[in-house]
Formats: structure tokens, sequence, C-alpha cells
């Protein structure tokens, strides 16, 4: 957290990526910090502000075809996040917000468009739209308890050598390969919306404890961990990843 005792959490572009709810995961994070008693701020950086490399964590989030198309070429015009990154800042990135960080996407069967870069994917229009509810077991790694969200999207996603997978779809579509989100170093991209953060702590506490440094004290919600095992118990009698196959 680089000395400073407040933690600033960066919320780019909310005027742009905010679907479905997404700017809820700055307030959940605020939140979660404010039960250990440690200060933090969110920092709305709309269209048209520049982009600080020194917070302390960032948040993206999905956003439509026209909207990821003007986020993706505010990005990449501007390094704040970049170095962030090389820095080791821990992100987020929700379904469009996914699709821009990587190298290329494609929106609405239109030409491929360069990403900013920084996470190894590439992104096709996929020939159905995923829409709907989505349980993924996270890849071994520090998350073990199943992710929930929903999702909306047109992305067919691949990972590239330096990427690995958040999850093992268990329903819905995820990135179309069996598989959901991404991991590269401490960005962490998914296609679940909710906010994500809200609907699994276990994840929203992950990327708290790589800004905090170590592991935060655990909060046990009741009436969360009811829903979470409702929600599961639900949508796990569904389908399976191969009933939504393209
Ligand atoms: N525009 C993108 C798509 O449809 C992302 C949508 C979203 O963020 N939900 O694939």
């Amino acid at each position: 957290m680089a000395g400073e005792s407040v933690v600033r959490i960066g919320l780019l572009l909310p005027d742009l990526l905010g679907t479905y709810g997404d700017c809820g995961n700055a307030e959940v994070l605020h939140r979660r910090l404010a039960w250990r008693d440690i200060p933090a701020a969110v920092v709305a950086l709309p269209l048209g502000t520049a982009i600080p490399a020194s917070l302390d964590v960032y948040l993206l989030g999905g956003g439509e075809d026209s909207a990821q198309t003007l986020a993706a070429d505010a990005l990449t015009r501007q390094p704040g996040l970049l170095r962030a990154v090389d820095r080791g800042a821990p992100v987020l990135a929700v379904c469009a917000g996914l699709q821009l960080l990587g190298q290329q996407f494609t929106v609405d069967y239109g030409r491929p468009r360069p990403g900013a870069g920084l996470l190894d994917l590439v992104t096709t229009a996929a020939t159905h739209r995923a829409i709907g509810e989505v349980i993924t077991q996270p890849e071994p790694g520090p998350l073990s308890e199943p992710l929930t969200g929903f999702e909306n999207h047109q992305g067919h996603t691949e990972l590239g050598p330096a990427a690995r997978p958040l999850g093992r779809v268990i329903r819905g579509v995820g990135n179309g390969t069996g598989f959901d989100g991404i991991v590269q170093g401490r960005v962490i991209g998914t296609y679940l919306h909710g906010p994500v953060l809200a609907r699994n702590p276990e994840l929203a506490d992950l990327l708290l404890s790589w800004v905090i440094g170590r592991p935060l004290s655990p909060v046990e919600l009741v009436g969360l961990t009811d829903l979470r095992r409702q929600r599961l118990a639900r949508y796990h009698r569904r389908q399976s990843w191969n009933d939504f196959r393209r």
C-alpha cells in the first residue's frame, strides 16, 4: 500500500463501464475495509480524467459495445494503468473491462480492435450471446469458494501462455472455452457481473489482501452466506457448460 494510510480505490471510467452495477465493486471494497477499521476512499476516474499510477487498486466494469470501444481508446492513450500494473497494483476487470485490457477484441462482428495490451488474451465475437447465471470453480490457487455472477456478452476469449483462467465453468459460458476469466499477475478478469465482489466476498478479500500486504481478518455476513448457498444449490441443478456450447 506504498506507505499510505488511506487505501485509494480507483474506479475507472464509471461513466462508460458501469453496466449491471459493476461500480458497486468499489463500494464493496470500501465497505470491507471499513469493517476492518482500514480507511479508504473511492477515486472515480470518468472519461477525460488523467489516470494516476499511484492508486492502490483499480476496477473496471462492463459496458455496451460502443462504451467499450470508447473506453478502450481512452485507456490506450494513457499510461497510468499500465504503470500501476507494472508496479504490482491489483486490478479487477469485468466483461467489457476484461476484453479491452487484452491484445485485441471484436464487438458486434466488426473489425478487430486493439486492446490496451495489458492481458494475454484475445476476444472474438461468439456466434451466440451468453446471457444468464454463471457458476465457476476457481482454478487451484488462493480461492476455494465457487464464484457466482451474471453474464451478458458476446465475447469468446482465448488466453495466451502468460495467463491462466480464474475458474472452470460449472454453469454458463464465461470465456466460451470451459473456463471463465483470467489471472495474470495481480490482474483478475471475469465475465461475472453482480457486482461480482458483492456476490463473492472471498474474491474481494483476495484483492484487498494484495493491497494491504497480508490476509484480512474474516468477516461473516450471515445473510450473504445463506444467499450464496441458496443460489449455488438452485443453479447447480440446472445447465452445465455443454448446454451453452456454441
Ligand atoms: N460489449 C461486450 C459484449 O457484449 C461486453 C458486454 C458486457 O460488459 N456485459 O461482449
